[in-house]
């Protein structure tokens, strides 16, 4: 499985969380960006077979659909695509609308994952996003009647005056509309509006404990109504985990295209420069061949997060009995972890607990 992910840095205006690639207010940038955009496409090295392709942001859905368009073929004529390839596109509600849908359809889009976050009004606009709760439904109905079948929503946990039913309500009017869901914590990066907030006191948010409880509780509802949890944040119906991003866990291959964007090919990791200036420049942010150490963490770290577990086979491939360490065969006793054949598996009841969990077994 090999995959590829296109990077559009353009966003109608920068949410307070955000800390990611993004830019408001740059919108007249597009068409030099896509022109290098296809440059760069057309002059990598690589081939390979592509079985996902991820169009992701920014918000993908606020530049113009013809853009995403040209990309997507000029992908087709580069790569050679897997006839099944899954093609997802990041979209915000306020930026899609029923010609948009029916657009993407077309140009063999057949996955939407939407930045719906918050279903409270007042929340979204303390987030500093554009839509709210009525474009949220207008949007997943318009996706419906366009033939999209594979739906994810986005939701962020940890927000200011969150409760567990809330979230529950959430998910009730959601799923009648979403094949997955991505869960979040909303996380308080420096350097972001959200974080002076919090500092003046102008947004309090829950404590941890709340919010892990509520994730807690949420995780178990969303399996009761037949999401399964295949990831840490990351829950489907039967037949919709999102194949990009399970590459990106199981360590598989992928290029990255666009500002800030990553890529990982044959144990090499590297990421464009992180400002359009630098990006147009050709400039890389960082590159590194990964030692036997680093693999050897990194399958720990991306592993565990899945429900798929780590092969230890893999770890000793790399120099790393796992049996040597004492905290794993702790973790087994306690029932935290478990095996299966050579897979080790974390208990998802421990999900909360897997920074801790990856941190002992590295
Ligand atoms: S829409 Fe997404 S990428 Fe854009 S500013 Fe908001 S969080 Fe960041």
């Amino acid at each position: 499985m090999s995959g590829i992910y296109v990077h559009i840095p353009f966003c109608e205006s920068k949410c307070v969380y955000c800390a990611f690639s993004s830019f408001a207010g740059q919108l007249d940038k597009q068409q030099g960006y896509f022109e290098k955009l296809k440059e760069e496409i057309l002059s990598s090295k690589f081939t390979f077979k592509v079985d996902s392709i991820f169009i992701g942001g920014g918000t993908p859905s606020a530049v113009d659909k013809n853009f995403i368009a040209e990309i997507l073929s000029v992908i087709k004529s580069k790569f050679e695509v897997n006839e099944k390839v899954e093609i997802t596109i990041e979209a915000n509600p306020n930026s899609l609308d029923r010609k948009k849908l029916e657009f993407y359809k077309s140009i063999g889009v057949n996955r939407l994952s939407i930045g719906v976050q918050s279903l409270e009004n007042k929340t979204l606009k303390k987030l500093g996003r554009l839509h709210n709760k009525a474009q949220v439904f207008k949007v997943l109905k318009e996706a419906k009647g366009a033939g999209f079948k594979n739906i994810n929503c986005d939701l962020l946990l940890g927000l200011e005056n969150e409760s567990y039913n809330f979230l529950k309500k959430e998910i009730n009017l959601l799923k009648k509309y979403a094949t997955h869901f991505s869960c979040y914590m909303l996380q308080v990066e420096d350097d972001t509006p959200l974080k002076r907030m919090v500092l003046k006191g102008l947004v309090k948010l829950p404590p941890d404990e709340k919010t892990i409880e509520n994730y807690r509780k949420l995780t178990k509802f969303l399996q009761k109504k037949g999401f399964f949890q295949y990831e840490i944040s990351n829950f489907a119906k039967k037949g919709y985990v999102c194949q990009h991003n399970l590459n990106y866990w199981k360590r598989k291959n992928y290029l990255g295209f666009g500002l800030g964007a990553h890529s990982f090919m044959e144990e090499k990791r590297w990421a464009n420069g992180l400002s359009f200036d630098k990006y147009f420049k050709g400039e890389k942010s960082f590159e590194e061949t990964l030692t036997d150490r680093q693999k050897v963490e990194e399958i720990i770290m991306l592993g565990m997060r899945c429900y798929e577990g780590i092969d230890k086979r893999e770890l000793l491939r790399y120099g790393y009995n796992i049996e040597e360490n004492a905290d794993y065969k702790k973790f087994l006793e306690q029932k935290v972890l478990f095996l299966e054949g050579d897979k080790i598996k974390i208990n998802p009841k421990f999900y909360g607990a897997s920074n801790l969990v990856i941190e002992r077994l590295i």
